[in-house]
Order: C-alpha cells, then sequence, then structure tokens
C-alpha cells in the first residue's frame, strides 16, 4: 500500500490549499469560511517519482464545540493512522491556543511530523514563520500554499520521511 501524509491544522490555516498543491490538482475544497472539507478526504500524489497519499482533514461546523479537541483527535487519528504529518500553522496569525494544544498532541508522536508555516507569501514572513519554534516541533518549514513558495522544499523533506 502507499504511503499516507496526513494534513492536519485549525480551521483556515490553508491545509486544503496546500493538498491541492501537493497533487497539483484542485480537487480539495478550499473556502474562505472554515469547515466546509469532509471529515478525511484521501488524494494521489506523485512526487520525484514516489508516489502517496495524501489525506485532508477539516469539517468542523463553525460553531461546534470544542473545535480544539476535534483538530486534537483528527491529529490523534493521524497519529495512529498514517506515515507522516503535517501540522499546518498560519504564520500571519501566529500561534493560537488550539494550535498549541494540537502541538501538545504531536509532540508525542512516534509518526514524524513537519511543522508547516503556510502564508509566508513573501521574504518578508520569514521572521512570522520563525516564531513558530515556540511549538516544539522542530524547524517551521516556510510555504505558501496559494503561491507555491517553499512547497519543492517542503516535498523534499517529506520524501526524506515517509
Ligand atoms: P483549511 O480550512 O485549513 O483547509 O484552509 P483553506 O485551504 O480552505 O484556506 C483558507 C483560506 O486561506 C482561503 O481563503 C485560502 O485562499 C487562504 N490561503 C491558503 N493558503 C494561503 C497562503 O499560502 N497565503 C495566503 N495569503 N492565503 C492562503
Ligand atoms: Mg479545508
Amino acid at each position: 500500500p502507499m504511503p499516507t501524509l496526513a494534513v492536519v491544522g485549525r480551521p483556515n490555516v490553508g491545509k486544503s490549499t496546500l493538498v491541492n498543491r501537493i497533487i497539483g490538482r484542485r480537487e480539495a475544497v478550499v473556502e474562505d469560511v472554515p469547515g466546509v472539507t469532509r471529515d478525511r478526504v484521501s488524494y494521489e500524489a506523485n512526487w520525484s517519482g514516489r508516489k502517496f497519499m495524501v489525506q485532508d482533514t477539516g469539517g468542523w461546523e463553525p460553531d461546534a464545540k470544542g473545535l480544539q479537541q476535534s483538530v486534537a483527535r483528527q491529529a490523534e487519528l493521524a497519529m495512529q493512522t498514517a506515515d507522516a504529518i503535517l501540522l499546518v500553522v498560519d504564520a500571519v496569525v501566529g500561534a493560537t491556543a488550539t494550535d498549541q494544544a494540537v502541538a501538545r498532541v504531536l509532540r508525542k508522536s512516534k509518526t514524524p511530523v513537519i511543522l508547516v508555516a503556510n502564508k509566508v507569501d513573501n521574504e518578508r514572513g520569514e521572521s512570522d514563520a520563525s516564531a513558530l519554534w515556540s511549538l516544539g516541533l522542530g524547524e517551521p518549514r516556510p510555504v505558501s500554499a496559494t503561491h507555491g513558495r517553499g512547497t519543492g522544499d517542503l516535498l523534499d523533506d517529506v520524501l526524506a520521511v515517509l
């Protein structure tokens, strides 16, 4: 079976946009309103001749109780079922309480976790990415899912652990 890369994080950080970037197609639904992605959806991806599955997550109602718990639950499922995990954070917003709660879960992960600092659309955003070292998940990888900035380097790092 193909290895699976799970993409987790709170709503609106750009998970589905990043998934589309990784698969090279616009299949994952991107929305300005959080909560549109179905619970977990997998897509086939191919990078440098390696095939793998990318799993988008989401599906929380905007008014759902315990958003933090829902995101943490997805992270726990990913730890049990995926071969590598991308935790996506909005570098412009910075680490929220939900991001910190998910990071706390993922710090215990035996499955490799790569911290993605998304929405770094230009060089000026690099310092926003560095601030995410505070999450305790190692080096934040700055990317712009919409522009493709940094995503090639990110995927090289993913293949190294997948
Ligand atoms: P998800 O809820 O985590 O799946 O987030 P989406 O992929 O649906 O994106 C949420 C919003 O963030 C949309 O308006 C996207 O266009 C925007 N977005 C995603 N990635 C980036 C990025 O790299 N830069 C900027 N500026 N906006 C982004
Ligand atoms: Mg989504």
